[in-house]
């Protein structure tokens, strides 16, 4: 048994009380993730951001709103865990200032100032103690691989799952599963819970202790 750690959905980054910038995440993957993983009797906490998805009874749920906010709770869980698999799609960049109140129209086009948000995977890889591990993905258009291989590295995972962005809010997916020696060491297609529970089979014969 392993006590899981999964990062799922998008993040929200607010311009002021009622805008934000996000993305298309559902969470889907994660909740596939998180139900193959808590039917192979691991222990799962799910670190998510807003989502509609319902995420099993049996996994903690921790709902966060930023990056930030994300980042914190998944580095105050990850010390009690094994490993994390971050499938979250958090919002890489948010506005320099929040507007406290509602920004109003002036007819003149808006210019807002973005600064890149902190890396949650690239975090907790960095500061992965042995033992843990960590598996991140990559949805990438071009050069698949060698854009996946270069995160892996960046990021400090032990495996990453690339696939494209026909996995976007779909019920299906096509992942390849990559190691750190740039081996494509599983291909597996088929609905999210299939992929998800191949990624779990993978996690279990290379990463988990017994
Ligand atoms: O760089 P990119 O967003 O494609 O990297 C994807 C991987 O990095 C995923 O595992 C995702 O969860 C993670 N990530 C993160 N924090 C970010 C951006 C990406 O954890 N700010």
């Amino acid at each position: 048994m392993a006590r899981i750690l999964i990062t799922s959905g998008p993040t929200r980054q607010y311009l002021d009380p009622v805008r934000y910038l996000t993305n298309a995440s559902s969470g889907r993957m994660g909740k596939a993730l998180a139900e193959a993983a808590l039917a192979l009797g691991h222990q799962v906490t799910i670190v998510s951001g807003p989502v509609e998805v319902a995420y099993p009874s049996a996994a903690e749920v921790v709902p966060v709103v930023s990056t930030e906010e994300m980042l914190t709770a998944a580095r105050a869980r990850f010390a009690e865990c094994d490993g994390l698999i971050g499938v979250a799609a958090p919002c890489d960049y948010r506005p320099v200032k929040i507007e406290p109140h509602k920004i109003a129209k002036t007819g003149e086009p808006l210019v807002l100032h973005l600064i890149e948000t902190p890396d949650v995977v690239a975090t907790l890889g960095a500061e992965k103690k042995p033992g843990q591990w960590v598996v991140g993905f990559a949805l990438e258009t071009e050069d698949q691989r060698f854009r996946a291989l270069l995160k892996l590295e960046k990021k400090h995972c032990d495996l990453i799952v690339l696939n494209g962005p026909e996995a976007m809010n779909s019920p299906e997916n096509s992942v390849e599963v990559l190691d750190a020696a740039g081996l494509v060491v599983a291909a597996i297609s088929g609905s999210k819970d299939e992929v998800a529970l191949g990624i779990l089979r993978l996690i279990q014969t290379r990463l988990a202790k017994a």
